[in-house]
């Protein structure tokens, strides 16, 4: 039997809505295409496992990008947790790895890079575990093209026209390299600039945006974007009401029951990329499509008789789909805010809902407050705070709620927070470890890891506010991390 696509993935595959890797192999399914899967591949014979496929091999790390599945904030190998198989075993640059071993033994394959990994390095990026920027990972995998994002649309299109000996030119939501630029790119700086100056960096960051079609030199070629392409509530009940089995690994049996309700997310928070990878503005699922994938979870023979989680991104952005303009719309006063309590109280007469996805408190109504933690909170109702600093906040992009007025007479709350984020000195740590030590909150606490494409990540490669171009303090030394991590949680 050969495959007309084989997906190579870093991570166990489930056949669950949570993984992008099962979308995409259920919606090719849909449409007619065989599809064969290579899951942690630990060597390079293991790449031939299924053979050639008829036409493309699809690259991806999984859920999660290998360097932050292998190494602690600190760069510290983790160590390998037994049971964690699900996350076992994946080399570093897994889809760096993966595509090259592919390119020895398939020379003349097809090869579509995909997921998290991929989608956050398809321009040049500071990398944080060599200290260093690189160039765009289509460079370092010989690969034909990427596609960013969810990229159903993408990888459709992308079979479609390899199956009719058509071009990759051109597809939204893709990636290539090219000797020439669209007339409609915009051009970024390019390699050789943002090497030589933080300033064209943070100009560089300034650009990134799905939402048009970027051009960017690396030496003598062009790393072109095109801008992607829309997704409507229509797809997404289509992707989301495929049929899973949802068999998951036993670490993931506290999500088996989990539904998708929307993607994209308002916030636009500097620590966070979301916004590059779904979108900055809202796509929700009909009520009727979530309703009815609630009513067949509730048949399944495994359910327990809770969806474990009712949510995306950030929960409470449910039905906040809005396009009537382009400004910041997280404290704008034409948010919906009502579709998402109307669903929930329709879900919950169907089968107990629960909240796992954090939500954000600055958006909650106190009527959405007393319903979630009366009718939908597991152990804690899950909140992002991130910092207490008003300088830190700023910077985050997360200054809008009002922390000490939210909590006020409530009890089941849990809380994360973000440690040594740019902009952090021992004053703006004194003042974390003084709220989490009266918050006696120490699970949700993490150390910033400076993740590809992010504005913080650019603060803390240039030391710089990309926005304004305002120096920033950045806590870099190893010694110092572990010193602000010691004064917020008391220990190393
Ligand atoms: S009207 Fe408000 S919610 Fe709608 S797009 Fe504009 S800012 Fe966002």
């Amino acid at each position: 039997m050969q495959y007309d696509i084989i997906i190579v993935t870093g991570e166990v595959f489930f056949d669950h809505p949570l993984s992008g890797a099962a979308i995409i192999k259920r919606l090719l399914e849909k449409y007619g295409y065989l599809v064969g899967i290579i899951e942690t591949p630990s060597c390079e014979e293991d790449i031939k496992e299924l053979g050639k496929p008829v036409l493309f091999f699809g690259v991806t790390s999984g859920c999660t990008d290998s360097m932050l599945r292998n190494f602690t904030p600190l760069k510290k190998l983790r160590v390998e947790d037994v049971n964690q198989k699900h996350f076992s075993s994946c080399p570093n640059r897994a889809v760096i790895v993966f595509s090259n071993w592919i390119r020895r033994h398939f020379k003349d394959s097809i090869m579509v890079l995909g997921g998290t990994e991929a989608s956050l390095r398809r321009f040049v990026h500071y990398d944080y575990w060599d200290n260093k920027l690189r160039k765009p990972i289509l460079f370092d995998t010989r690969a034909d093209i990427l596609a960013y994002g969810n990229a159903e649309k993408q990888v459709l299109e992308i079979a479609k026209r390899i199956k009719e000996k058509k071009s990759l030119v051109g597809i939204e939501g893709t990636a290539i390299i090219a000797k020439k630029i669209p007339k409609d790119a915009k051009l970024i700086p390019s390699f050789q600039e943002v090497n030589e100056s933080k300033e064209k960096f943070c100009d560089m960051q300034n650009l990134l945006s799905s939402k048009v079609t970027l051009a960017q030199q690396i030496d003598n070629r062009y790393v072109i974007q095109f801008a992607s392409p829309s997704y409507t509530p229509k797809d997404l009940d289509e992707y989301y009401s495929l049929d899973f089995s949802r068999d998951v690994p036993k670490e993931l049996r506290g999500f088996q029951f989990s539904v998708v309700t929307h993607r994209g997310c308002i916030g636009n928070c500097s620590f966070c990329a979301v916004n590059l990878i779904q979108s900055d503005t809202i796509v929700s699922r009909s009520e009727e499509s979530i309703l009815k994938e609630i009513k067949k979870i509730t048949n399944h023979s495994q359910f327990r008789g809770a969806i474990d989680d009712l949510g995306g991104p950030s929960a409470n952005m449910y039905g906040m789909d809005c396009n009537l303009c382009n400004q910041e719309c997280i404290d704008c006063n034409k948010l919906n805010k009502d579709r998402w309590l109307n669903l929930l109280r329709k879900a919950r007469k169907l089968a107990k809902i629960y909240i796992k996805s954090g939500v954000r408190y600055d958006l909650l109504t106190e009527e959405q407050t007393k319903e979630i933690l009366e009718h939908h909170t597991f152990d804690t109702l899950k909140i992002a705070p991130e910092h207490v600093s008003k300088n830190i906040l700023k910077l985050m992009n997360k200054d809008k709620g009002n922390l000490q007025e939210f909590i006020k007479g409530k009890s089941k709350l849990s809380y994360y927070f973000i440690m040594c984020h740019p902009g952090s000195t021992t004053k703006e740590a004194k003042e974390l470890a003084d709220a989490v030590k009266k918050l006696r909150c120490k699970e949700g606490v993490q150390l910033f890891t400076p993740t590809p494409m992010t504005i913080s990540t650019c603060m803390y490669y240039t030391g710089m506010n990309p926005k304004t171009k305002e120096e920033v303090y950045v806590p870099y030394t190893y010694k110092e991390k572990k010193e602000q991590k010691r004064m917020i949680l008391g220990h190393y």
